[in-house]
């Protein structure tokens, strides 16, 4: 086999990772959760962690939830988690607005479902479309044309099982016609795994909606974007190179990582397998692997 570079070492001194950083930030689906199940050895791992004075983080890309929900959906597994633990990319994008200071009286329109709503709510932000907009209709008789809010200064576009062409009509004419309005994406996922059975079109393929018909390159706020990490690390105050971040998706939870100058580890329990880690078509390597994340309680036997 021809390899490009040097393939990334397995983990075999899980103590010694854990004690080079101070703070584990850890993507969702495939490391802490699959769906909706609990992943093996999870609450001991994070009670480890913890005992040890880590600072623990979680990040997705899922924008379907808001950070609330999220903390729902922890404390429903068992897991003991606050809400200002999570950054999922539904609250990066109501975080990247107020970051740039988004004019009061300018709306948002979304392509998506509840979880940005929710986020835009939160912050306070005025928005339009999204789930209210899954059952509307377009009008197709000769002369007929699409009214649209010109107070819409940003499209956010994420996940959305209820895309149709009243909503891809909107966001297109806010972006092409209003002066200024921005587009945000939460994420550009190709495919999820809504169901084990097969891969699903990921946020990545609403997204790519709107690049077609735009023309335009959005600002994503999800991995692998740093935005997060930078949110965060601001946030806590906590120096990027102290991280460890740990994923199962190559392009974009070791991308982020790597992005952000942290310690990479790779968990084979998701989207990645060993194959795919060492295909010579892979450029990313982490700074180790492991099957699961519960590998780390290797570290307590020492
Ligand atoms: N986007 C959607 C719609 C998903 O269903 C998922 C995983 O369930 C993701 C993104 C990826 O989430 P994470 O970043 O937690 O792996
Ligand atoms: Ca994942």
């Amino acid at each position: 086999r021809m390899s490009a570079g040097k393939d990334a070492p397995m983990l075999t001194d899980a103590a010694q990772l854990i004690s080079s950083v101070e703070t584990f930030v850890f993507d969702c689906d495939g490391v802490i959760w699959k769906g909706d199940t609990l992943i093996d050895g999870i609450p001991e791992t994070l009670d480890m962690l913890r005992a040890l004075g880590k600072k623990l983080i979680f990040v997705t890309n899922n924008s379907t939830k808001s950070r609330k929900q999220y903390g729902k959906k922890f404390e429903s597994l068992g897991l003991d988690v606050s809400e200002e633990e999570i950054f999922s990319s539904s609250f990066a994008a109501a975080g990247y607005l107020k970051s740039i200071d988004f004019a009061a009286d300018k709306k948002v329109y979304i392509i998506g479902e509840v979880g940005i709503q929710k986020e835009l709510e939160q912050a306070g932000i005025q928005y339009l479309g999204g789930p209210e907009d899954g059952d509307k209709k377009i009008d197709l008789a000769p002369g007929s044309y699409m009214q649209h809010d010109h107070d819409v200064g940003a499209v956010v576009v994420g996940f959305d099982r209820y895309l149709n062409y009243y909503k891809l009509q909107y966001a297109t004419l806010c972006i092409r016609e209003n002066p200024g309005c921005l587009f945000i994406a939460t994420n550009c996922d190709a495919v999820t795994h809504l169901t084990d059975a097969q891969e699903w079109a990921g946020g990545g393929s609403m997204v790519g909606a709107i690049k077609g018909s735009t023309k335009k390159e959005p600002t994503v706020v999800g991995k692998p974007s740093t935005f997060m990490l930078d949110y965060l690390a601001n946030k806590f105050n906590i120096s990027k190179t102290q991280i460890c971040m740990v994923g199962d998706r190559l392009d974009t939870d070791i991308l982020f990582g790597q992005n952000g100058g942290c310690k990479t580890l790779l968990v084979l329990s998701g989207v990645t397998d060993l194959k795919t880690l060492q295909s010579p078509d892979n450029s990313i390597q982490p700074d180790f692997y492991t099957n699961q994340l519960s590998d780390l309680l290797a570290a307590k036997k020492v």
